[in-house]
């Protein structure tokens, strides 16, 4: 209980209860994940290019000869990837921060992976895409990273704030309207 409950979003309760689910599972079981969970430690490393997570040398991304190595999409976190993903409609590649820039949790540009990024900017990078969240430090690392990266010649965007679609405009939040009235496109 005590390990289940230092695990992000569960409480008491819930620990309680996948004890007793661990409690009831059969001996196969019991190792099979007790073995995901030491496997997933020694074989899951940050790809070489991109940082995102694999057990490979390089990502499935990185390593697919269909995605535009030109297009460069910079998230957060690897689950942010994954997001993007998800979609289906980005055939770039990303990179992988593992962070924000946050003084208040002295989180600075040395603790990203910043300086992998910078090692992959060639003449046949076009464009970087900032995807970092709409936060304080989403924005704020944003920004650094396009001052560094503008005076190198690369084109550089930032992910369009908008409204959530389905939203109701009647419900959104000032910033977030005003954000998206600024970033409005022509019909
Ligand atoms: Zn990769």
């Amino acid at each position: 209980m005590e390990q289940f409950e230092k695990m992000p979003g569960i409480g008491y309760k819930t620990a309680q209860r996948l004890a007793y689910y661990v409690l009831n599972m059969s001996k196969t079981e019991a190792e099979a994940f007790s073995t995901a969970i030491v496997e997933a430690h020694e074989k899951i490393h940050y790809c070489k290019i991109c940082c995102n997570l694999t057990d490979d040398e390089l990502c499935p991304v990185c390593k697919s000869e269909k995605r535009d190595k030109g297009i460069i999409c910079v998230v957060e976190t690897p689950r942010d990837a994954m997001a993007m993903e998800a979609t289906g409609e980005y055939k770039g590649v990303y990179h992988v921060l593992h962070g924000a820039i946050s003084p208040l949790n002295d989180i600075g540009p040395d603790d990203l992976s910043i300086k992998e990024l910078l090692a992959r900017l060639s003449s046949d990078v076009t464009e970087v895409i900032m995807a970092t969240n709409p936060t304080v430090e989403g924005d704020a690392t944003a920004m650094y990273l396009s001052r560094l990266l503008k005076p190198m010649g690369v084109k550089v965007t930032r992910l369009a704030y908008g409204i959530p679609v389905g939203g109701d405009l009647e419900y959104a939040d000032q910033v977030t309207l005003a954000r998206a009235l600024e970033g409005r496109n022509e019909l």
